[in-house]
């Protein structure tokens, strides 16, 4: 049968939070019985946009991270938890009985991915239950998928082989698979949000004035594995993406045929700018 996953790409957010808000406008004094009572207006973030900001000046990037209840198909929250508590529907959505798990404080603990909140007011544990009431009426989508801008938070409906292919054929993961939980929601371009980058400006002496050299090749190795290359653009500047910041030592070339080649090398601790990095001319040739 078809079941319910998430597609999050996160190299299409952009922090504009329609997705959070919706949320809010669905289940902000609103309640669904045996779905979900209402949420408070204040405090829960049922989506939630977590943002890395990474690199220094003048390189930085703030990059975005969608999370929500994974819908996980082994979900810790339901070990331990009162029986009819939290149940796990046949579409694979997890629903938080509002009536049956109320007063039980101690299930928010039970997440390991932090996406259970605490209503004070009604005495209750809650999270995302993917607008299961929307979807039982026929609804295709999520209303968060639904005002997604930039297509970046997808609701699919497939079978399970037709997910796992899916996930094979674009590289999809899922947040912290060594958790065990299987989650449902998946995501692309999920290095931009966890990997690091290295950047850096590139300037020499043309026609008697410093200028920005466009243009160049840079390659970027580490040890003896090159591992990527790229072009200056305009304004001098390159940047290398999705690098592990292990502390490892990484190596930059750089040539143009105006200039000296020249290599930098370095240990990338975190996201950084090498800064401007003078190109000399080529020595004139003997006679
Ligand atoms: S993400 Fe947390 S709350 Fe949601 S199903 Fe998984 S363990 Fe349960
Ligand atoms: S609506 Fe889309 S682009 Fe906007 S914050 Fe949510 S996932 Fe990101």
């Amino acid at each position: 049968m078809k079941k319910w996953n998430l597609l999050i790409d996160v190299a299409k957010c952009f922090n504009c939070n329609n997705c959070a808000l919706a949320v809010h406008d669905e289940y902000c004094g609103n309640s669904f019985p045996g779905y979900a009572e209402e949420m408070p207006r204040q405090g829960h973030r049922w989506i939630e946009i977590r943002q890395r900001e990474q690199g220094e000046y003048p390189m930085v990037e703030v990059a975005y991270l969608p999370v929500t209840c994974n819908h996980c198909d082994e979900p810790s929250c339901m070990k331990g938890a009162p029986e009819g508590a939290i149940s796990k529907r046949a579409d694979g959505i997890v629903i938080f009985d509002p009536v049956r798990s109320k007063g039980h404080p101690e299930l928010v603990k039970s997440c390991p991915y932090g996406m259970i909140w605490w209503n004070e007011e009604k005495q209750l544990p809650q999270t995302w239950p993917f607008d299961a009431h929307l979807l039982d009426k026929g609804w295709t989508q999520t209303r968060a998928s639904q005002v997604c801008p930039t297509n970046a938070f997808q609701t699919l409906h497939l079978e399970d082989e037709e997910m796992q292919r899916m996930v094979r054929d674009e590289k999809l993961e899922v947040l912290h698979p060594e958790f065990g939980n299987k989650p449902r929601v998946y995501y692309k371009n999920l290095d931009s949000y966890f990997k690091s980058f290295v950047g850096g400006t590139l300037e020499g002496m043309l026609n008697g004035a410093i200028e920005c050299i466009a243009d160049a090749h840079i390659v970027l190795w580490k040890g003896t594995q090159k591992l990527a290359e790229t072009v200056s653009d305009t304004y001098g500047d390159f940047r290398f993406r999705r690098l592990d910041a292990d502390g490892a030592s990484y190596r930059i070339e750089v040539s143009d045929p105006r200039f000296s080649s020249k290599t930098l090398e370095f240990a990338l601790k975190k996201s950084c700018h090498l800064g401007a990095i003078a190109l000399e001319p080529k020595a004139a040739k003997a006679a």
